[in-house]
C-alpha cells in the first residue's frame, strides 16, 4: 500500500499556519479542524516546520500562559520528516515509530500535497489485513 492510496481516500487538503501566527491562533485552528498538528508554511509556500498538540503542551509547561501570545515558530519543530506519494505505508510507520511522532507531511516537487497521520496509517493497515484475511478465506473455501 502506498501513501498515494491514503491520500486518494482521505483527500489532499492540509491545514497550515504561518510561522508568525501566535500559539493561541494555532490552538484555535487545531480545535476548529479537530486535528492534532499543523504544518507551518511561509507565505511563499515553503514548509518551515510542524506544530503538534505535544509542542503546545511543552510550551505551556515551559512558559505558562504567556506562550499563547508567542509565535508558532518559537515552538514548532523545524526539522520536518516528510514523505513522497510513492512511499510505502510500512516505511511511514517505521519513520513515525523511530521519530516518535504521529504526522508526516507529503511533498511532491517541493510542494505540500497532503499529510498522513498515524490514524490514517492504522486505518490503511487494518483494511489491508482484513482484505488479506478475506482473500485467504475465499482461497481455502474454493479449494
Ligand atoms: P506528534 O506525535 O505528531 O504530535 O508530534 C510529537 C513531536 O514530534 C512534536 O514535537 C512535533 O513537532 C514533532 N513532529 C511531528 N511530526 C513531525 C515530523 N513529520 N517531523 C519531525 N517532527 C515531527
Amino acid at each position: 500500500m502506498l501513501v498515494s492510496h491514503i491520500l486518494g481516500a482521505k483527500g489532499r487538503n492540509v491545514i497550515t499556519i504561518a510561522p508568525e501566527k501566535t500559539l493561541a491562533d494555532a490552538v484555535r485552528a487545531l480545535h476548529e479542524h479537530r486535528i492534532g498538528a499543523l504544518v507551518v508554511r511561509t507565505p511563499q509556500g515553503k514548509v518551515a516546520g510542524i506544530l503538534s498538540e505535544r509542542d503546545i503542551v511543552n510550551a505551556l509547561s515551559a512558559d505558562g500562559a504567556a506562550a499563547l501570545n508567542r509565535s508558532v515558530k518559537d515552538y514548532m519543530t523545524a526539522d520536518v520528516a516528510t514523505c513522497g506519494e510513492g512511499d510505502a505505508v510500512e516505511e511511514i510507520m517505521e519513520t513515525m515509530t523511530n521519530g516518535r511522532f504521529r504526522h508526516v507531511p507529503v511533498i511532491k516537487d517541493g510542494a505540500l500535497v497532503g499529510i498522513v497521520s498515524i490514524g490514517d496509517v492504522v486505518k490503511s493497515r487494518l483494511e489491508e489485513t482484513v482484505g488479506e484475511a478475506k482473500a485467504l478465506k475465499d482461497y481455502i473455501g474454493a479449494a
